[in-house]
């Protein structure tokens, strides 16, 4: 394909102010795709949402605004001092390239011939150029993929290389177009998200779709080395309502520990990968994990997939430190120091593959009975500590015998021969019960930021608040349920502009809704989480976070306090509005 239709489908999208249009758009280009050349629909499917890979590989081009600037400079016969008073004036590559590379007089050879195939096979091939010399074989890369597009091409071919999309669409819209362009309508989606869950590629779900068609979509395997989306656990309001949500009589109970979660792949080949619960590859900063657990995890495990909580320890590796002291690991640079500085061990509470098999369907209690064979030494790699009970006091004991050691709670989890690990689901199967709930003190949200309000007195030239958002699984749409003011701190004021800066966009991006009362002074993309606390969940008109169609009631968030920013956290990792429902219900 050209990659000109794929830069109009972008156009499309981006100028789109509706989530069902988005979709609508996606699925008809899907559908025209598969018509034409089922082979490539895979390919521009993940293209699509404007980037090369899925999420999990870091497809970081190693590409600076900088490089980019330069290489449009001499793909347009400019000189960089022009382009870059360009940029000074638009503050976009991408629509420096549109303005200069607009003209075909200005090109240096034919323009327009670039395809689809062409261009991620190039830009993949950018990605993989290192060492020496590697910045010049980039650029007469990039000069040469330049010179092949004008116009509107050149400016979304300069944001998919800078990774700046801004198009408002998701792996979540996409799996909406795709149940719309294979089976008419979005009822398919859940199922199509249920093969996401454990395949989180789209191009993999694209191509599965049309090679073999939505009958066969459960059938793609576990891949170790491939993240699987996480489990979570659902919330109560208090114990009792817990031993009525969870069907069996026996309960294990797990300390929760407030470290990071991890995802450890294991291949045949020896290789480990450490995934983060955003599946992001957190392998290179926890080079000492992945030594334990070669050293502690039974040769007779070849492949394994399994998860557990990463704890920073004391020096002398004995004391459980802060979640803050573990987060010191989360680094590039120094990581032999904070080894020592900072020692870490693994708590295992869940194994997902073994051996060429798949444990997720396996109840609870037969995949913690493998993670006893297999752990080995539990030096640094050790069993999450637990009990397991029929009575209620107990876990209360448990509980408080967890608080007393300075844990933050713990999870009650289901023994039923229906307890399996659920992909990506927050299940009933697992409830998270924690100090905060106890203490009956106040509940704490993830929420999206979506827009914010400049500031007035103090605040002026900065943000003064925060729209923001609940994630709706349902409708894949961000609701606004809260404006929140409270709780930044001066710090953080003056950071926001510049966390947020790449995500702002000119209007209402297409899968947010907001009462029009609410309409902030500027617009950001869904990207950022905020963790806040609340007292009070009410309905009313000025937001509309669960809101029923018909209805101009909303769900809103009431004196909310922020606490810090959840990096760990994607968009639509943000607090549902179901989940919101619920508590407002009082389930
Ligand atoms: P969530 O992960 O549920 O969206 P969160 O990241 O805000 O929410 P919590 O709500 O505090 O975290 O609790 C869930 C997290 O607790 C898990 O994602 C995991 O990192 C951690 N955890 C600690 N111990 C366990 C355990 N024994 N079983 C499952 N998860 C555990």
């Amino acid at each position: 394909m050209q990659f000109s239709k794929l830069s109009t489908l972008y156009g499309r999208l981006e100028a789109t102010a509706s989530g069902n249009e988005l979709r609508q758009i996606l699925a008809d280009f899907f559908k025209e795709t598969y018509q034409k050349n089922p082979e490539e629909l895979s390919i521009l499917t993940q293209l699509s949402l404007g980037k090369i890979s899925p999420d999990y590989i870091s497809a970081v081009l190693g590409v600076a605004e900088k490089l980019v600037l330069k290489a449009i400079a001499k793909a347009s016969g400019r000189s960089v001092k022009e382009i870059t008073k360009h940029m000074h004036h638009l503050g976009d590559a991408g629509l420096v390239a549109e303005l200069v590379l607009k003209q075909k007089a200005f090109t240096l050879v034919p323009t327009g011939d670039l395809t689809t195939d062409e261009l991620y096979q190039t830009l993949h091939k950018i990605k993989d150029i290192e060492g020496s010399g590697s910045q010049d074989i980039k650029e007469k890369i990039l000069i040469s993929i330049f010179q092949k597009t004008t116009g509107q091409d050149s400016k979304y071919l300069a944001r998919i290389i800078l990774g700046n999309m801004r198009l408002g669409v998701a792996d979540m819209t996409v799996l909406d177009a795709l149940s719309i362009c294979f089976t008419g309508d979005k009822s398919n989606k859940p199922r199509l998200e249920r093969a996401y869950n454990v395949c989180p590629d789209i191009a993999k779900i694209a191509k599965q779709l049309a090679d073999k068609g939505i009958e066969h979509i459960d059938e793609i395997p576990v891949k170790v080395g491939r993240p699987i989306r996480v489990m979570l656990a659902q919330r109560v309001a208090s114990l009792s309502n817990m031993s009525e949500k969870i069907k069996s009589n026996l309960f294990q109970v797990e300390a929760k520990y407030d470290g990071e979660r991890v995802q450890v792949h294991k291949e045949r080949d020896g290789t480990i990968t450490l995934y983060s619960r955003r599946m992001e590859n957190i392998t290179d900063q926890l080079p000492d994990l992945v030594e334990y657990l070669k050293k502690e995890i039974h040769v007779m495990a070849v492949e394994y997939i399994l998860e557990g909580e990463i704890m920073a320890l004391s020096e002398d590796a004995k004391i459980h430190q802060s979640f803050q002291t573990l987060m010191q690991r989360k680094r590039k640079t120094e990581i032999e120091k904070y080894i020592k500085k900072v020692p870490v061990a693994l708590y295992v509470f869940d194994l997902l593959y073994l051996n060429g098999e798949s444990m997720m369907n396996k109840p609870l209690i037969e995949r913690g009975e493998s993670i006893d064979k297999i752990l080995y030494k539990k030096n640094r790699i050790r069993r999450i500590e637990l009990i397991q009970t029929e009575s209620v006091d107990e876990v209360q004991s448990f509980f408080e015998k967890m608080l007393k050691d300075g844990n933050e709670g713990v999870i009650v989890k289901s023994t039923a021969d229906d307890s399996h690990y659920k992909a990506g689901a927050r299940d009933w199967n697992w409830i998270k019960w924690k100090k905060d709930y106890m203490q009956n003190l106040v509940d704490s949200f993830d929420l999206v930021v979506i827009g914010a309000f400049y500031g007035k007195g103090k605040r002026t030239g900065a943000y003064g608040s925060l729209l923001c958002a609940t994630y709706n699984h349902k409708t894949d749409t961000f609701e606004s349920v809260s404006k929140l003011g409270t709780g930044l701190t001066d710090k953080t004021l003056e950071e926001l502009p510049f966390i947020l800066r790449e995500h702002k966009v000119v209007k209402k991006p297409a899968r947010v809704i907001i009462n029009k009362e609410m309409t902030p002074d500027v617009w950001f993309e869904p990207f950022l989480v905020v963790e806040v606390i609340a007292a009070e969940i009410s309905q009313g008109k000025m937001h509309c976070a669960a809101r029923t169609p018909g209805s101009d009631r909303g769900l809103a968030l009431r004196f909310p306090r922020f606490i810090q920013i959840r990096a760990d956290k994607g968009p639509e990792d943000a607090t549902s509005s179901e989940e919101l429902l619920s508590l407002y219900e009082g389930i």
